[in-house]
């Protein structure tokens, strides 16, 4: 197949802005050259993929990023700006998808699912949010009718936040697991990754560390000051340990000598890129059963699931993290989640839509 990609318009490739969109692209990206199929990427300028491949064709485009929905009120109205990053995007994609099979969009935006009545090219949508727009809900709902089968996720718990969408295509995610190196440190420190901003929840993280009287090493991008100084004043001198944004592989050398990964999203966490990634490492995850890290964890194996928003479980189940074997850990990831085993799914599902299409356009 010869695939143009288009990535998010809320940062470039390895600002860390886009969140898990980043490393899922990438990762997707890996696994589909790995396969023979032919790729585009279509990303902002700067952009970075994992490994910097000379089979990919980076397109860049310059302009103004879009704000993210999830730090928008859910009844915003569509915002698109003069000189907007996400129609430049589109536009590159669409000259180049003439030539190719099919356009796989990763921006969780209005525009791109629009297109998607409006050209004869099939688009392709990886959902990658739970439902934090009435507007993409609404427009995701009309497109669905028309168009059933261009849109998977990343979790069947994410999915229901559509609910209009009958058996929905879940395709899961997953990661380059050469990247990812094992480590048996069970005396290690206590762990939490993340964009620190409200949704994910990292107040109960240092409640949790707080109370155990551990160093919590914190890595992940401020998205939010104000909200990082009001837990740095919750917890005692020392606990949080901020260790700031880190490429892949140095975090996962860090990530990987942790004794336990603590997960605290207070949304519908589409997948939780980051619980997987800890598991690759050897390391156990306590998490809340809400969103992704629900259906990913197994409790009593591979983590713990902790009733949604009950710090104290979280506390109670850290007491006892260090009975996981950490080799399940790594074991689980290696038979769902490596990026050849993504990236068949994903292929699997484009046919699909590529089929339908066709039968569409040309009945
Ligand atoms: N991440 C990173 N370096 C860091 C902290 C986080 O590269 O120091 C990446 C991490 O690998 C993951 C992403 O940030 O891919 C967070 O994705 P996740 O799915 O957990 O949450 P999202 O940000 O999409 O809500």
């Amino acid at each position: 197949m010869h695939i143009v990609l288009i990535s998010t318009p809320i940062g470039f490739l390895g600002s860390g802005k886009g969140g898990g969109v980043e490393l899922t692209l990438s990762s997707l990206v890996n696994g589909l050259l790995a396969k023979g199929h032919t790729l585009d990427v279509v990303a902002p300028k700067n952009s970075k993929l994992l490994e910097a491949s000379k089979k990919v064709k980076l397109h860049f485009v310059e302009g103004k990023e879009q704000e993210s929905w999830q730090h928008q009120d859910y009844y915003s109205l569509v915002t698109i700006t003069s000189n907007s990053l996400l129609s430049g995007m589109i536009e590159k994609a669409i000259t180049i998808g003439k030539k190719a099979d099919i356009i796989l969009n990763f921006s969780y935006d209005w525009l791109p699912i629009w297109m998607t009545l409006n050209i004869d090219i099939p688009i392709a949508h990886i959902i990658s949010m739970g439902s934090e727009s009435f507007a993409i809900s609404n427009l995701i709902s009309d497109v669905y009718s028309k168009y059933p089968y261009n849109f998977a996720f990343h979790s069947k718990t994410q999915a229901s936040d559509y609910p209009f969408i009958e058996n929905p295509i879940v395709v899961g995610n997953g990661f380059k697991l050469s990247n990812y190196i094992f480590q048996d440190s069970k005396d290690g420190p206590l762990g939490w990754v993340g964009r620190i901003a409200p949704e994910k929840g990292l107040e109960d993280a240092a409640y949790v560390a707080n109370a155990l009287g551990e160093k919590l090493n914190v890595w992940g991008i401020v998205q939010d000051e104000s909200y990082a100084l009001k837990i740095e004043k919750l917890c005692s001198p020392g606990i949080l340990v901020w260790k700031g944004f880190l490429e892949t592989d140095k975090l996962q050398k860090e990530l990987g000598t942790c004794r336990a990964l603590i997960n605290t999203p207070k949304w519908n966490e589409a997948y939780g890129n980051v619980v997987v990634e800890a598991l690759a490492c050897g390391v156990p995850v306590v998490a809340y059963k809400r969103g992704g890290p629900g259906e990913i964890i197994q409790h009593g194996k591979t983590g713990f699931l902790a009733k949604p928003d009950d710090k104290r479980s979280l506390l109670e189940y850290l007491r006892i993290i260090n009975k996981i074997d950490r080799k399940c850990c790594r074991e689980w990831v290696e038979k769902n989640a490596s990026s050849n085993i993504f990236a068949s799914k994903v292929v699997n599902w484009l046919n699909k839509v590529i089929k339908d299409n066709q039968s569409k356009n040309f009945p």
